[in-house]
């Protein structure tokens, strides 16, 4: 599922590539995607619009185009963006551009959405979510941690603590701070804090200079995979080496979720 940096990166090369350009036409192979409101009504209010800013919070994008009208983006599971020359059939809409191309929204799960909105800000989506964590001083992360009783990683990866962490970053943050998945927050002496704040930082920084990690199903917006999946340390590595003390990685279900971990070296 993409997070931060996948997003990010996203946005990025939506800034280079999509910003200023005007959707000329829309093809909507599969209306499940579009939410609120109909096919009919969506193309007669998208199409001829310029796409005037880029927004991402948390996992989400915001297109904002003319007549303050906003196209909320939520990739969820397996949705991603694909910048082609053609509309492609694997997809399930197509955003025709006035220079030729075609941003494609694919989504193999029919989990993602696409909103039309005329305040992205007023969604509970969005009014809920906790601060950006690359906004944030070290100091201030750590505030955010008084008296929380829930375990680290749920708590990292929880849109109303913190925007943007998901499964992936929130294992590989607490394995780099040394700091094990199942200890409650307000546990966690706050000099540890501050270390799994500094190892959320960079690697969320790092991932999003190599284009995110390809894991699953999400590319980057020419189609290529993300290249941080190779850097990472503990996610998806059950049964192998631990990278720092060579115990072997185990895998739990923390909160629901499937979290890989070192027994040993994270405390
Ligand atoms: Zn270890």
């Amino acid at each position: 599922m993409p997070e931060l940096p996948e997003v990010e990166t996203i946005r990025l090369q939506l800034s280079r590539n999509v910003l200023g350009k005007k959707i000329k036409d829309i093809v909507v192979d599969d209306a499940r995607v579009i939410k609120g409101v109909s096919k009919t009504v969506f193309k007669s209010k998208v199409e001829n619009k310029t796409v005037k800013n880029i927004i991402r919070r948390g996992k989400v994008l915001i297109f904002e185009l003319a007549d303050d009208l906003y196209l909320v983006i939520h990739l969820r599971i397996s949705g991603w963006l694909f910048l082609s020359k053609t509309y492609e059939k694997f997809c399930r809409v197509g955003f025709v551009l006035n220079n030729g191309k075609i941003l494609n929204f694919c989504d193999s799960r029919v989990l993602g959405e696409i909103k039309l909105i005329d305040d992205w800000t007023n969604l509970a989506l969005i009014k809920n979510m906790g601060p950006e964590p690359l906004g944030l001083s070290k100091q201030n992360f750590v505030k955010l941690f008084d008296k929380k009783t829930a375990k680290i990683k749920p708590l990292l990866m929880d849109q109303r603590f913190l925007a943007g962490v998901g499964n992936m970053y929130a294992q590989e943050a607490v394995f780099c701070a040394g700091i094990s998945p199942q200890r409650r927050a307000d546990k966690i002496d706050k000099k540890d804090i501050g270390r799994i704040y500094t190892c959320l930082i960079r690697i969320l920084r790092k991932s999003i200079e190599r284009g995110g990690s390809s894991v699953d199903t999400y590319r980057q917006l020419n189609g290529e995979k993300g290249k941080y999946k190779a850097l990472l340390k503990v996610y998806q590595r059950q049964g192998k080496p631990c990278f720092r003390c060579k115990a072997t990685i185990k895998r739990e279900s923390i909160g629901g979720r499937g979290t890989y971990y070192c027994p040993k070296c994270q405390k």
